[in-house]
């Protein structure tokens, strides 16, 4: 039985390496986990003011935020551009109040300009997510759509994914107002059919409706533990007005429904008629996304008119998928070079060799996720055996061994002999 000195007095719980127990007079004692849930919801009452200090925030340059995102991002100069744009805006749009206080804007509200990012899969709208994070100092935070329901069925309720944001904030309500979330999945929260249906659709329109709410920004309770709302349970109130929304999604299949639409149009306007094959639209032509074609896919009107940005990435091209390998910090083949220094093993790759795993990566339809896979299988042996035999030798990997999806034994050649 844990002593009453290690018990917090306000949840029950005991002292562990995570939660601190700090006691008061008269035997009354408080947990780290308690203090941080009565700050957070001390600052969303307005009780307290919040520690988000807005003035003091450093506004990233577009142009710095690009060249950052060029370090870990091959291709997409476009979305790029745009993300830099989006997020540069979001900080000034924090510190507008700082700046015009007796001007003429000083009642312009600037709003807010949540983004949809569309591509294929693997063509790193996660990692581009991702790689934002890590520059930005405001809280970030990714959500899959997948997980949320509409509030009272079996799955997340939306307003968990502010949780989310939360918590990346360390509960301080004031920073999570400022953040930015990125909601993976998109395309998968479609309404499954255009017509009404009797039974509700708790995952598809029902969600897209909660999250409406959210994007457009209200005054949001969130149950500080996660999981379902429930009626005694007290809220931490968030505003999420000033939160930033990152929408992606591969939305596969979306391309045939705006050539569709482009092919009509071009039907209605051209004077003799041709058939609807011959004005099909070639695919590899730049087709602009339009928000019908996206009611047609089954996002509601009403969430799209709350993201106003829609950034089309295209599929990686052979070429961007062979800098994938080597151009990025933390590339693929960096990584094994690395793995296998440690082993004494000095391991290089011909530039053929580099564009036969292109190759194969393209013909598998997944992007620079094929990448992967292909020399997670190639190195199993090399891998294996490094680590036991192969200290002081050095490997060069070539294009015949990517097409055989083995590394030929020949090939370790002992040139790094260590002089004993
Ligand atoms: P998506 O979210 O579009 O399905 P991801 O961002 O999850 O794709 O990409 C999977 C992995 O492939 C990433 O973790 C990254 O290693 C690599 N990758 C994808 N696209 C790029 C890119 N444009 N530049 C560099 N690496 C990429």
């Amino acid at each position: 039985m844990p002593k009453k000195a290690d018990i917090c007095s306000f949840c029950g719980k005991t002292a562990n390496q995570n939660r601190m127990i700090i006691a008061g007079p008269d035997g009354v004692n408080i947990c780290s986990d308690c203090i941080k849930y009565c700050d957070s919801m001390l600052a969303s009452s307005g009780e307290m003011k919040s520690t988000a200090n807005r003035d003091g925030l450093k506004v990233p340059l577009p142009h710095e935020i690009k060249e950052s995102l060029d370090q870990y991002v091959i291709g997409h100069e476009y979305t790029k551009k745009v993300l830099s744009v989006a997020v540069h805006n979001h900080y000034k749009r924090l510190v507008q109040g700082a700046h015009f206080e007796d001007s003429e804007y000083a009642d312009v509200e600037i709003e807010k300009s949540n983004i949809m990012l569309m591509g294929p899969t693997g063509s790193g709208k996660t990692l581009l997510a991702r790689t934002l994070a890590k520059l930005l100092d405001v809280p970030f935070t990714i959500v899959d759509a997948t997980t949320l329901t509409e509030a009272g069925y079996v799955g997340e309720d939306v307003e968990n994914i502010l949780l989310s944001l939360l918590q990346a904030s360390d509960m301080d309500v004031g920073r999570a107002e400022m953040g930015i979330i990125y909601v993976d999945e998109i395309d998968k929260i479609g309404r499954k059919t255009e017509n009404v249906s009797i039974t509700r659709d708790v995952s598809g329109e029902g969600v897209q409706q909660a999250l409406l709410k959210i994007l457009e920004g209200s005054v949001c309770r969130v149950p500080p533990g996660g999981g379902r709302k429930h009626p005694q349970q007290e809220y931490i109130k968030i505003n999420t007005s000033n939160i930033l929304f990152i929408c992606g999604g591969a939305f596969v299949g979306l391309d045939d429904i705006s050539s569709r639409r482009m092919g009509s149009q071009k039907m209605g306007f051209h004077e003799e008629q041709k058939s609807a094959k011959k004005v099909k639209v070639d695919k590899k032509e730049d087709i602009a996304v339009e928000p019908e074609d996206l009611v047609k896919y089954g996002l509601i009107p009403e969430l799209i008119g709350r993201i106003p940005i829609i950034a089309q990435m295209k599929e990686l091209t052979k070429e961007d998928l062979v800098r994938i390998l080597i151009e990025p910090k933390s590339c693929m083949t960096s990584q094994y070079k690395k793995l296998l220094a440690m082993e004494d093993v000095k391991i290089s790759f011909t530039d053929s060799a580099l564009r036969e795993v292109a190759h194969q990566a393209v013909s598998k339809g997944t992007g620079a996720r094929g990448l992967r896979t292909i020399f997670e299988h190639l190195m199993l042996d090399v891998m294996y055996e490094a680590p036991s035999s192969c200290q002081g030798k050095s490997v060069k990997i070539t294009k015949q061994m990517i097409v055989d999806h083995r590394v030929d034994p020949e090939a370790i050649t002992n040139i790094l002999k260590k002089a004993s």
